[in-house]
């Protein structure tokens, strides 16, 4: 079927850059991008008025980790001061007699809710970190009914993380549950690898630079070389993390990746906010940047989850300058790629000190082109003939935005998830005037809140104080 899109700003890509085509078309026929450009003469089978729209390249998310907003989330807000505001560690681990019912993944409310709600903030090709936990084939599944194009594959460590009734962390180190978890791992690459007609892309994800062994990251390279796919860790992502590797490798995370051969383009790096130089670390010496952008890994960076705990990545620009590929993920909630981009830029200006740092165009690039080349496709986060037909449609004509003269300023200044209007994945209308079409999302919301307080409930059973969600996170106000 051919459809064309019509008026409004298109995103063209003219082979090496985005460029602005006013007025401009897209047409696409199935899954594929036929012609981009001012005027489109031959028949077609459906069309989509744009006017007053920015038609963009469909967003890449680079980091996401699939579930609910009533577990993790919620808890960052109660990050342990003696925890250096590392974020999962203060409430990741259970006691060691309490399972952590927040952590069970939930394919049909919590991981398909997320994944729908990403969806409505323009994305169209996201990250799961370790989404396809342990019922590998119901999840694939319900991925292929959600209709986003996904990279995913289970994720695993060495370590299992406990608290002490005190809330000390204690970790169980275990050569084991790491060596497992990888081979679960490319079982499950092998199997579905290209799944959901193409969309479900295979990665292998090692939890983190300090919860797995030396040996443990270099199998998984070694295996993702064999297997053909790509790799994520977290690195450098809080303040606990870079003194246990400083403490046991006598180096830096980013020194001990590049030591056992870890770093190459086909690698990316969640986070990396605490590297040499960054201000929190009293840790001058040395320069990971220049590592990170000699090997050819990137960066996704989700500066959200890291101004929650009033911390900046220093900055995405120099980042940039220095040469290494950007993308932007939501990781915590609300999980709205567009907010996501806009806090990418500001906190750039604050780490720079300069108004002049965190452009719209580098952020843009970052969630569409950097995402891609973080994916190795050519034919993702661009609008060209040949490229995949996924498309985000997102209004600009609202009083919220008045004049528009650089739509990808306004985007960057103004836009929310609530301002897209269509999202279009491999050809199919998934979002349409800013409803999903696969399922009542009203019914699923009433899930979601049932869920919610499921999880809420429970967490005086495994969490280290033994007290119930209130006491653990005070509400902003007495509720009566
Ligand atoms: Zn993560």
């Amino acid at each position: 079927m051919k459809t064309l899109i019509q008026g409004g700003y298109v995103v063209g890509f003219d082979g090496n850059e985005h460029e602005i085509i006013k007025d401009g078309v897209v047409a696409f026929d199935g899954d594929r991008i036929d012609f981009v450009g001012k005027e489109y003469a031959r028949p077609v089978d459906k069309k989509i008025d744009a006017q007053g729209c920015l038609v963009s390249p469909g967003f890449i998310d680079t980091h996401f980790h699939s579930g609910i907003n009533a577990s993790d989330y919620i808890l960052n807000d109660s990050t342990k001061t003696d925890f250096f505001a590392s974020n999962y560690l203060a409430h990741g681990g259970p006691t060691r007699e309490g399972a952590h019912s927040a952590h069970l993944k939930d394919v049909d409310i919590g991981q398909r809710y997320s994944l729908i709600h990403v969806l409505k903030s323009g994305v169209t090709t996201t990250f799961d970190i370790g989404g396809a936990g342990g019922e590998t084939e119901r999840y694939v599944d319900m991925v292929d009914q959600v209709g986003i194009r996904c990279a995913a594959g289970p994720s695993y460590k060495n370590v299992s993380f406990f608290h002490d009734r005190e809330g000390r962390l204690e970790y169980d180190w275990d050569d084991e549950r790491g060596s497992k978890g990888l081979k679960a791992a490319i079982d499950f690459a092998k199997k579905y690898n290209g799944a959901c007609n193409g969309r479900m892309t295979a990665l292998l994800f090692p939890g983190h630079v300090d919860s797995c062994t030396p040996a443990l990251l270099k199998d998984t390279r070694k295996a993702a070389k064999e297997i053909g796919v790509r790799v994520q860790i977290h690195a450098t992502i809080n303040l606990f993390e870079f003194h246990t590797v400083m403490q046991r490798e006598r180096c830096t995370p980013i020194e001990l990746l590049k030591k056992i051969g870890f770093l190459d383009p086909e690698v990316s790096l969640s986070h990396c906010i605490f590297i040499s130089g960054h201000s929190w670390l009293a840790y001058p010496y040395g320069d990971d940047l220049k590592i990170i952008a000699d090997s050819g890994a990137s960066v996704a960076y989700s500066p959200l989850k890291y101004l929650k705990l009033g911390i900046v990545m220093e900055s995405f620009d120099k980042y940039r300058q220095a040469g290494i590929n950007m993308g932007i993920g939501t990781d915590t909630f609300p999980k709205d790629i567009l907010s996501d981009m806009r806090y990418a830029a500001i906190a750039s200006r604050v780490a720079d000190k300069s108004f002049l740092s965190g452009h719209p165009r580098d952020v843009f690039n970052a969630i569409t082109l950097g995402g891609a080349k973080m994916l190795g496709r050519e034919d993702l986060g661009r609008l060209q003939k040949g490229a995949k037909a996924d498309i985000t449609i997102v209004n600009l004509r609202d009083i919220a935005f008045g004049a528009v003269r650089d739509p990808i300023r306004s985007l960057m200044e103004t836009a929310v998830s609530r301002d897209v209007r269509t999202v279009i994945v491999d050809g199919e209308t998934l979002v349409d005037n800013g409803k999903y079409l696969r399922l009542d999302e009203a019914e699923l919301l009433n899930k979601v809140q049932a869920k919610g307080e499921q999880v809420w409930d429970s967490v005086s059973k495994w969490h280290w104080t033994a007290k119930g969600i209130d006491a653990v996170v005070p509400p902003s106000f007495r509720m009566k």
